[in-house]
């Protein structure tokens, strides 16, 4: 067998640019997965009790890119959907990210409308300030409210899925959710949202429906090498097991989902609740919120977290620090100097902790670049 393409893992990374390179420069691609299903970690499937479920925990799609909505609406059509999230702190469910309305959540209501009048004046109606920086800047009563937040809603939650706490990761991971000065629940604000409207597998599943794609499923890669012709290949796994860990292995967090069957409607208020202080899990999801199944049956999801061992679980969060970029420096070098042969991009090849509109987005932009022969 002779391919054009040889693409290491159907997620959103492989299977965009198996679906682009097919249908737009008219070239053979043989997609290869070791998992039984295309999708990546964003696959779902129906459970014995007739649920949709996503089996590697709740993926909500959302995305400012007009482009990556654009891409992806040749495949689906959307269900409307916005995602909330409630986080149980002292023994209430606050909304999260936390907002004003957390705010009267929790104090008294003369104190909550001090704090709204401080966070207004400090920071403008309608900002999104990160944690960190409102623990840097506060003072007087905000600096009571910043440390309040900082401990009861990040710190031991940090803690817990990463076991750092938020100083020791880039600022960055905790500022994905900021505190935002506004009566806005949503968890995302972003142009575009909702969910594929019959999941993200028929989505793939369309994607990847083209005669110039072959898949082949349950099978490392590194089994078809010799065995196979290609061109070039595309590497979307993680890129230190790639150069079989010769710079030593990079650090990820893993997880591990427990699932449980309801005979009831419904279990819980919104698709996502947090457990920042209880509990051994951080989360439980609920995905029927995000796909509006109709069913008086549910299906909910504890979220443990894990450290990460290759021979045991999966390499879910690439961990964003200065000494983990340069680990990875080493292996990006590597990458450069065989990049006629191999392309690396994705999540765990880049290791980034993308979200699916940015896996999107890196795998359209490398494209354009392959085909327009400037890599
Ligand atoms: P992946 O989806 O990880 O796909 C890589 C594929 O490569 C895998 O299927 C793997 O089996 C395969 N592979 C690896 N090595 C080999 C090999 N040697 N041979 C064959 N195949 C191989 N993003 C959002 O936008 N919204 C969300 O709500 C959201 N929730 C998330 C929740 C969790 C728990 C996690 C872990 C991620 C979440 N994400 C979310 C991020 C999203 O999952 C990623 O952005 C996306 O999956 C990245 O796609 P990818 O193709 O780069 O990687
Ligand atoms: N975070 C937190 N408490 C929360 C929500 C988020 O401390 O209630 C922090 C935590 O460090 C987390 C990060 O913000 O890992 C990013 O949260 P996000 O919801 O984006 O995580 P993901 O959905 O990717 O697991």
């Amino acid at each position: 067998m002779k391919v054009d393409w040889l693409i290491v893992g159907a997620g959103f990374t492989g299977a965009t640019l198996a679906e682009r390179i097919a249908s737009q420069m008219n070239q053979k691609v043989l997609l290869v997965d070791r998992r039984e299903h295309i999708g990546g970690n964003s696959y779902d499937c129906y459970d014995d009790n007739g649920i949709l479920i996503h089996k590697y925990g709740s993926h909500t799609f959302h995305t400012n890119s007009k482009m990556v909505w654009q891409y992806l609406s040749k495949f689906t059509e959307w269900r409307p959907y916005f995602h909330q999230v409630l986080s149980v702190v002292d023994g209430k469910k606050i909304p999260v990210p936390f907002n004003l309305n957390s705010l009267y959540e929790l104090f008294p209501p003369r104190y909550a409308e001090k704090l709204e009048e401080l966070l207004i004046s400090n920071f403008g109606f309608g900002t999104k300030v990160p944690i960190l920086k409102l623990r840097e800047t506060a003072s007087g009563d905000l600096t009571f409210l910043a440390e309040y937040v900082y401990k009861k809603v990040y710190y031991e939650y940090t803690l817990k899925h990463w076991q750092l706490n938020p100083e020791e990761l880039d600022r960055s991971v905790t500022a994905r959710v900021p505190v935002y000065i506004s009566r806005d629940n949503r968890y995302f604000q972003d142009t575009y949202q909702g969910m594929p409207k019959h999941g993200y597998t028929v989505l793939f599943s369309r994607m990847l429906r083209h005669p110039n794609i072959k898949l082949l499923l349950n099978t490392d890669y590194r089994e078809l090498i010799g065995a196979i012709k290609f061109d070039r290949m595309i590497y979307t796994g993680p890129i230190d097991e790639y150069f079989q860990y010769k710079h030593g292995t990079l650090p990820y967090r893993s997880l591990r989902f427990e699932f449980q069957n309801m005979n009831q409607e419904y279990y819980q208020e919104v698709g996502t609740i947090n457990y920042p202080h209880e509990y051994d899990f951080t989360r439980v999801l609920e995905q029927k919120h995000l796909t509006g199944q109709n069913s008086r049956h549910t299906t909910i999801s504890f979220v443990f977290p894990q450290s990460y061992n290759p021979k045991e679980n999966e390499p879910y969060y690439p961990i964003p620090r200065e000494d983990n970029r340069k680990s990875y420096g080493l292996y990006a070098k590597e990458a450069e100097q065989i990049k006629d042969q191999v392309l690396f991009a994705g999540r765990l090849a880049d290791y980034k902790y993308y979200n699916m509109d940015q896996a999107v987005a890196r795998a359209l932009t490398l494209f354009k670049e392959i085909a327009e022969k400037k890599i």
